[in-house]
């Protein structure tokens, strides 16, 4: 079985949470795609060129455990707005968006760049507000020592990154079925897009 859910939207909406759902409850292969960047943005921090580092990319590199800090974020929005490392990234989520058993992507490009054809789609997205709350509680939880002003500051910065830059700004695929997780609890939120695949997988398998 080849099923592709591509999940899509800004920083701290919710996506993580979606896609894990969805993994846990179909039994598909999910592929958190900001890692890859994160690595890369952490490789050049320590003095790499982005190409080299997007093009020999290891495991180690994204299981690393320092790969969500406010400084590495910062560095992955940046390197992922070079052509070079895109490019270098696509095949491995191409091939991982179509193994067998189903496969679960979420990032900024999966349902207009890396899977235009994926059998579901979301744009999970939210206010800035609730979604810097969130990112804050996350960090301050991890022992992060960082001001809830702050956390919002740099999700609007990495945001407008992300959406301004020419190569697969993001943006919700025109098929995408947009989810605002403003004013939903988790529960709420896995629910939908649960409720979203399990519709389309339905239909899909009746063709
Ligand atoms: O999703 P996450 O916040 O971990 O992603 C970190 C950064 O990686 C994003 O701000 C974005 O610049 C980049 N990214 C991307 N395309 C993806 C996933 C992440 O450009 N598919």
């Amino acid at each position: 079985m080849k099923f592709t859910v591509a999940i899509d939207g800004p920083a701290a909406a919710g996506k993580g949470t979606v896609a894990r759902a969805i993994a846990a409850e179909f039994g598909f292969a999910h592929l958190d795609t900001g890692l890859l960047y994160r690595a890369v943005g952490r490789r050049v921090l320590e003095g790499d060129s982005p190409a080299i580092a997007a093009s020999t990319l290891r495991h180690g590199d994204v299981v690393r455990e320092d790969l969500r800090t406010p400084e590495v974020s910062r560095a992955a929005s940046k390197v992922a707005a070079l052509p070079e490392v895109r490019k270098a990234l696509v095949k491995f989520q191409r091939e991982f968006a179509r193994r067998d058993g189903g496969a679960v992507l979420d990032g900024r490009d999966i349902g207009t760049v890396i899977c235009p054809d994926a059998e579901a789609k979301l744009f999970v997205t939210a206010s800035d507000a609730a979604r810097a709350h969130r990112r804050w509680l996350e960090l301050t939880a991890a022992g992060h020592d960082v001001t809830e002003a702050g956390v919002l500051d740099d999700i609007r910065e990495r945001d407008a990154r992300d959406a301004d830059r020419r190569d697969a700004p993001m943006k919700a695929a025109s098929d995408a079925v947009i989810l605002d997780t403003s004013d939903m609890d988790v529960d709420e939120v896995s629910a939908f897009a649960l409720e979203e695949v399990r519709t389309r997988l339905e239909g899909w398998q009746q063709v």
